[in-house]
């Protein structure tokens, strides 16, 4: 392979213009490659492809790989295969008024596969009888056919150039996969001969494809081995990246500054202890000794709290925010959504004003007056700390004498957001928490020079919270055991699923995550279901929800108040719905995944998830951690009407335990970079190729890299070490944009 590779980027490089020229090229916008008309471009940005650099890592689904076909007789039921045949009949078939399907007849040499396509019927265009094709999908058997539903299918024939293996990107529908093929095609030519950014040493040491045949190969494999030494080569690059962003970012921090040593057993800390209505557990107390122990070094702290849902992080992080009170000194408490940071400022409120630390509230809806007045005095420094959403990364945001930044769900913000938050002090302690469970050496690996403390258990676990997989056909038995809690007086959440923005995105969406969920396992993955931010919600999902609700209060629960709340609604009602449902006056709370994080009402004992097949367990997990929350027992019922044995399966490792950390071993879709890294919310992940449990060797290996390369020279200004420190400023300069967009 070595021999050849230098070969072909030899031939490249000479074929191209200047390498430079190429490397330039990565940053401008994806309309400068040939074939990417304004109309396609705009489809593009949808899909977070903006720039060349976009384009060339927009990297294949998966592939499908012809040169392992077999014949419909061979194909194993229960497989995933690849099937090529002749259509010998092809019909556009309605069941339902909205729903289109496409049923396609597929012959070869040995038998007949009936092909079903939901929602695609373009198909009807682009397939004719007669035609050769390939299809690849998991292979089923029903009504005396083998089948495939929603399959990966290629028209063969006027493509020959495509090769043996085939890649899916993931498309749209103005853009599809083979229209993605080609343009990916074009940016690769164009920018054949880019530089390579990895330092010659590290490349040889891992043996690592060069940037350009690693950027060919992941798109264009001629063999599948090829592809994964590709991957592993990107992947390897995407990590030293971050890690070395990283790593210069808290070197940044401490550079030149004198850090804060905080004091620690000052009067409002004592006072506040004093004043909390429960005594901490033996976890909460070493948590909170640990972080205080860190803040009363005069080293900048970056620390992470690590707790499952409900492990009581927020007290834990209240005493921190009192010892940068007692310290003289002012700090953050930033939270993804506006429920949240209400829920913050009210709980740690009573805490703060016993204790006479003084705060204030900013979030998105804040209005006009108040804000100005919060903004007014944290500039004077008279607020010691600023509780709020995103708000707060406001530029004319600032506090003077700020010695504390605490990030909660600190995954849901982009490192860039996060490194802003930092920005607005000279050396500010950090202060993390997130629920996500990462094990010890793994966050260690890639969060490179945090500490961390870990809680574990929840302060009542004692009072048991029982998981139930239940069919749609049997949802009576959880709405028997929500109006049994009603009648002790305590209330339930129903969660509906948020699908998607726009109908059109969701009916692609749709169409990807049935072929996901019934073609290789592997690749099986949740995109059905988006998080929810402030007023991220479609007209649809409103609707569903709005439905259920309707439902509920004339059906189910006639003699309960029963309310909505999702996050299209105005922060004004959202925020006096969840006064009304913390003060029991609602019983039945309606709601999308807006209540996923952190909201804690004690009193809420039953949770109904609909759809729930349609969630990550990571986000299940997170969705049940919102009762059981008090002494009382709870209840959790996870309605599906799936009949996918593998869906079921995955739903009924939920009943099976109640821990995060174990949880996490199922779970495909918190093997999602996002989740760990916190990047969703930009769209433009750093990572896009690394799987945290699989790529766990090549994440311990780029954070070694990565230190002893700081060690040496922090700020990357050695020769060989300049096309890194160019390739991490445009790699990160375009996330600060996208973030700030
Ligand atoms: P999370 O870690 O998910 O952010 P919270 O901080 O919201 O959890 O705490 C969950 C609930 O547990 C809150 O109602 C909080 O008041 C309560 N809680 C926290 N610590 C204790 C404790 N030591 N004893 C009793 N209840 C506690
Ligand atoms: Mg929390």
């Amino acid at each position: 392979m070595g021999k050849q590779d230098k070969a072909k980027e030899k031939g490249g490089a000479s074929a191209s213009p200047d390498r430079l020229a190429a490397t330039l090229l990565l940053d401008a916008p994806a309309s400068r490659v040939r074939g990417v008309s304004p109309a396609r471009a705009g489809a593009l940005e949808k899909l977070g492809v903006r720039t060349v650099r976009d384009l060339l890592t927009h990297y294949p689904r998966r592939y499908v790989d012809l040169s392992s076909v077999c014949t419909v007789a061979e194909a194993r039921i229960g497989s995933a295969c690849t099937i090529q045949g002749t259509v010998h009949e092809i019909k556009l078939k309605r069941p339902r008024p909205k729903l289109t399907l496409v049923e396609i007849a597929l012959v070869d040499q040995t038998g007949l596969l009936v092909v079903t396509a939901f929602r695609q019927p373009w198909l009807m265009d682009t397939v004719r009888a007669g035609a050769q094709v390939a299809v690849a999908g998991k292979v089923e058997f029903s009504y005396g056919f083998k089948r495939m539903t929603n399959p990966y299918l290629e028209v063969l024939g006027d493509e020959p150039a495509t090769g043996m293996i085939i890649p899916v990107h993931p498309a749209c529908e103005k853009v599809s996969a083979a229209w993605m093929r080609r343009l990916v095609g074009n940016a690769l030519e164009a920018t054949c001969g880019v530089l390579d950014p990895l330092p010659l040493d590290l490349r040889a040491k891992y043996r690592l494809m060069s940037r350009g045949c690693a950027l060919r190969a992941i798109h264009f494999p001629q063999a599948m081995p090829e592809a994964h030494e590709a991957r592993r080569r990107l992947a390897y690059e995407e990590l030293l990246m971050l890690e070395l962003f990283l790593m210069q970012q808290s070197a940044e921090r401490s550079r030149d500054v004198e850090p804060v040593a905080h004091v620690t057993d000052g009067p409002r800390l004592r006072t506040l202890a004093a004043s909390l209505p429960f005594t901490l557990t033996d976890e909460q107390a070493s948590a909170r000794d640990e972080i205080l122990g860190v803040m009363a070094a005069p080293r900048v702290a970056n620390h992470m709290l690590l707790g499952d849902v409900g492990t009581g992080k927020t007290v834990v992080a209240a005493h921190a925010l009192a010892a940068a009170a007692d310290t003289g000194g002012q700090a953050f408490l930033m939270a993804p959504t506006e429920v949240l940071a209400r829920q913050h400022a009210k709980s740690l409120g009573v805490l703060f004003d016993a204790a006479g630390v003084t705060y204030a509230l900013l979030t998105g809806s804040t209005s006009a007056a108040e804000r100005a007045d919060a903004v007014a005095r944290a500039a004077a420094g008279e607020i010691d700390v600023l509780i709020g959403t995103h708000a707060l990364l406001e530029d004319d945001v600032v506090a003077p004498r700020l010695t504390l930044a605490v990030i909660d769900e600190q995954q849901r913000f982009g490192v860039d957001q996060r490194a802003k938050l930092l920005s607005k002090g000279a050396a500010p302690d950090a202060l993390f928490l997130t629920a996500t469970p990462i094990p010890r050496t793994l966050a260690l690996a890639l969060f490179g020079s945090l500490t961390l403390s870990y809680i574990r258990h929840r302060p009542h676990d004692a009072a048991r919270r029982t998981t139930c997989v239940v069919a749609k056909s049997e949802r009576g038995r959880a709405y028997d055991a929500a109006a049994a809690a009603l009648a002790r007086g305590e209330q339930v959440y129903v969660v509906c699923p948020l699908i998607g923005k726009s109908s059109e995105e969701r009916d692609e969406l749709a169409g990807k995550g049935t072929a996901a969920r019934e073609g290789d396992a592997e690749e099986a993955f949740h995109p059905t279901v988006a998080i929810e931010d402030d007023a991220d919600m479609a007209d649809d999902d409103v609707t569903a929800a709005t439905q259920e609700a309707a439902f509920l209060s004339a059906k189910v629960f006639p003699d309960h108040e029963v309310a909505l709340l999702h996050g299209g609604m105005p922060a004004a009602e959202k925020q006096a719905v969840m006064d009304r449902f913390r003060a029991s006056e609602i019983g039945v709370l309606v709601a999308t995944t807006v209540i996923e994080v952190g909201v804690d009402v004690p009193r809420a004992t039953v949770m109904i998830v609909e759809d729930a097949d349609r969630f990550g367990l990571s986000q299940l997990h997170q969705l049940r951690g919102r009762v059981g929350r008090g002494s009382l027992p709870a209840q959790v019922f996870l309605v599906s009407a799936s009949k996918q044995e593998a869906a079921l399966a995955r739903l009924r490792a939920m009943e099976t335990t109640d821990d995060g950390y174990e949880l996490a071993a199922f779970d495909l879709s918190l093997r999602r970079e996002g989740d760990i890294l916190g990047n969703r919310q930009s769209g433009a992940s750093a990572l896009k190729l690394v799987n945290v449990v699989r790529d766990q060797g090549i994440i311990e290996a780029a954070n070694a890299d990565a230190r002893a390369i700081m060690e040496v020279d922090p700020l990357l200004e050695e020769p060989d070490h300049a096309a890194l420190a160019r390739e991490m400023r445009a790699l990160f300069a375009q996330e600060r944009a996208v973030v700030g967009g």
